[in-house]
């Protein structure tokens, strides 16, 4: 079992006038002026359609970056039956195989693929080069990497005993059937993470992206397919998701889910497949992580500084679009003043445009439909007497769906943009009475419908036992004086519970032990 450690890919910087940052601005340059015409990918073969879907950088909508095809149930039929073919074949290589390819990947990527994936995750769905880098190169490659030696990990438990006469051992099955891959638009590390830590045990995948990650999703195909990754053992489809859902949940040959998204949809999911369990062949696994609405807690003791740039940086990075992003938090009254005046302070420095310009802290969110909701959360803040905008509030989706960080500040815990998930750059401030400290606990663990993330700054050693165990519920990722984002592979294994999702720590071996059905065998001599 001797496999490369993993250790953690160093993340570029993208300096002026450095070369990294020529390559990337480069790749940006090219990624922006040729229009391509994206296939599904099904037993290894590019599938064009006539129904075609359009690539638009976010911030800047009509410009066109490509056009793909659509499928519909046939092709989802396809690609289950190209992975149920390639699966034989697949299941029964030597692990080394499975992960040489997996690791070769993750070369590439580190390699002559980094500045095009980065910039097609800057362009297709607006991260700046940052964000892009600690995303689609980084994590994406640590996950890669590390899966590997956790693999290893698992195929090396044994039953410890074996008594004289006896050969006990487990024997690391792949499921039986097929897995389905459903991924989110904000992060590509996810994106490539779910379809490949399955393959790598051994799983064959049908893999459906968001339609807002095309881009970015078809490129890592690309990537997947000259490391030698063989036909059909991902397939990849663009399909509406009922629609999918229909063809994949209806056969007898699922065994599983690999899910990021949206809590609406992972419990419809659930439902279909508790509705349709007579159908299949073995109880299919579900993974999935889903919503969020992460807390930062700041008591009295707190520094300033660091809580400040723990809100802006949590709330802010990636225009709060990411699970575990900051969008509430608590903040000790004798502390407000000096942090409202650090946050305003370091607000009036972000810049807000495209993602080519690389002095731009934030881009634009996503799609149309998520503009149109932050602005109407924005609206209904400005309508009420009982809350102030204290930054930001301002929109226009003219050139691209932009949105200004915006700070609410609420006098009501239980305010709506202190409850409900936004997935934006709007944060919303309580500020709570010094000595109301063991209430706001309170507060924050039963309004914590969702348990992703979540943060407590403070100096005070007791606060911070008192806090850890009250919230102990309440966030499956838990910071100390540190913003309640960026969970690193091999360092912080991430995932929540509640309405969060099954918490199966992506980037750890807890999540790779859902993708096998083990054996266990018993030989008498
Ligand atoms: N793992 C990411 C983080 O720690 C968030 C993932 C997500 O948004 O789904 O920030």
């Amino acid at each position: 079992f001797n496999v490369p450690t993993a250790v953690n890919e160093p993340i570029q910087d993208y300096a002026p006038g450095s070369r990294e940052r020529e390559l990337l601005q480069s790749a940006l340059a090219e990624a922006r002026a040729v229009e391509g015409d994206i296939p599904m990918y099904i037993g290894g073969k590019a599938v064009h359609t006539d129904k075609k879907g359009k690539v638009t950088p976010p911030h800047d909508h009509q410009h066109l970056l490509a056009q793909y095809s659509i499928g519909d149930k046939t092709h989802v039929q396809q690609a289950i039956d190209a992975a149920l073919a390639a699966k034989p074949q697949w299941e029964n290589l030597a692990w080394e195989q499975r992960a040489s390819i997996f690791l070769k990947i993750a070369d590439l990527i580190a390699g002559p693929y980094r500045y095009k994936l980065n910039a097609s995750t800057m362009l297709g769905q607006s991260k700046n080069a940052y964000q892009a880098e600690i995303d689609s190169a980084c994590e994406l490659i640590d996950f890669l990497r590390f899966n590997v030696n956790y693999m290893t990990e698992i195929y090396q438990q044994q039953p410890p005993v074996s008594p004289k006469g006896v050969w006990n051992r487990v024997e690391q099955r792949p499921l039986e059937g097929f897995v389905f891959a459903l991924t989110p638009f904000n992060f590509t590390a996810i994106a490539a993470n779910l379809p490949t830590s399955a393959a790598l045990m051994g799983n064959v995948v049908v893999w459906k992206p968001a339609d807002t990650q095309v881009y970015a999703a078809n490129l890592l195909m690309e990537i997947f397919r000259e490391a030698g990754l063989p036909d059909g053992v991902i397939n990849l489809v663009y399909v509406d998701g009922p629609e999918a859902g229909e063809v994949i949940f209806n056969s007898p040959d699922f065994a599983g889910i690999h899910f990021t998204g949206s809590t609406a949809v992972f419990q419809n999911i659930w439902k279909t497949i508790g509705n349709n369990i007579h159908k299949y062949k073995t109880y299919p696994r579900i993974v999935g992580e889903t919503g969020g609405k992460d807390f930062i807690l700041v008591h009295g003791s707190a520094d300033a500084e660091v809580s400040s740039t723990a809100i802006l940086r949590g709330a802010f990075e990636y225009q709060g679009q990411k699970c575990s992003a900051a969008s509430r938090v608590y903040i000790a009254k004798s502390l407000w003043p000096s942090i409202k005046e650090l946050m305003l302070r370091d607000l009036a420095t972000f810049k807000m445009g495209g993602t080519e310009d690389f002095g731009n802290f934030i881009n634009a969110v996503i799609d149309e439909r998520s503009f149109d909701k932050l602005a109407k959360y924005i609206d209904s803040a400005k309508a009420d007497g009982s809350v102030e905008i204290i930054a930001g509030g301002n929109y226009d989706k003219s050139k691209g769906y932009f949105i200004e960080p915006t700070v609410i500040v609420a006098d009501d815990p239980k305010y709506i943009t202190m409850c409900e998930e936004l997935f934006g750059p709007v944060l919303t401030v309580f500020v709570y009475e010094d000595e109301a400290f063991d209430d706001i606990l309170t507060t924050i663990d039963s309004t914590s419908i969702y348990a992703l993330t979540g943060a407590v700054i403070a100096q005070d050693r007791y606060a911070i036992e008192k806090a850890s165990n009250a919230l102990r519920n309440a966030a499956g990722n838990f910071y100390i004086n540190d913003k309640c984002t960026g969970a690193v592979v091999g360092q912080q294994p991430f995932g929540g519970a509640r309405g969060s999702g099954t918490n199966d720590k992506a980037g750890s071996m807890i999540n790779l032990l859902r993708w096998v059905s083990p054996r266990t065998i018993k030989e008498s001599f």
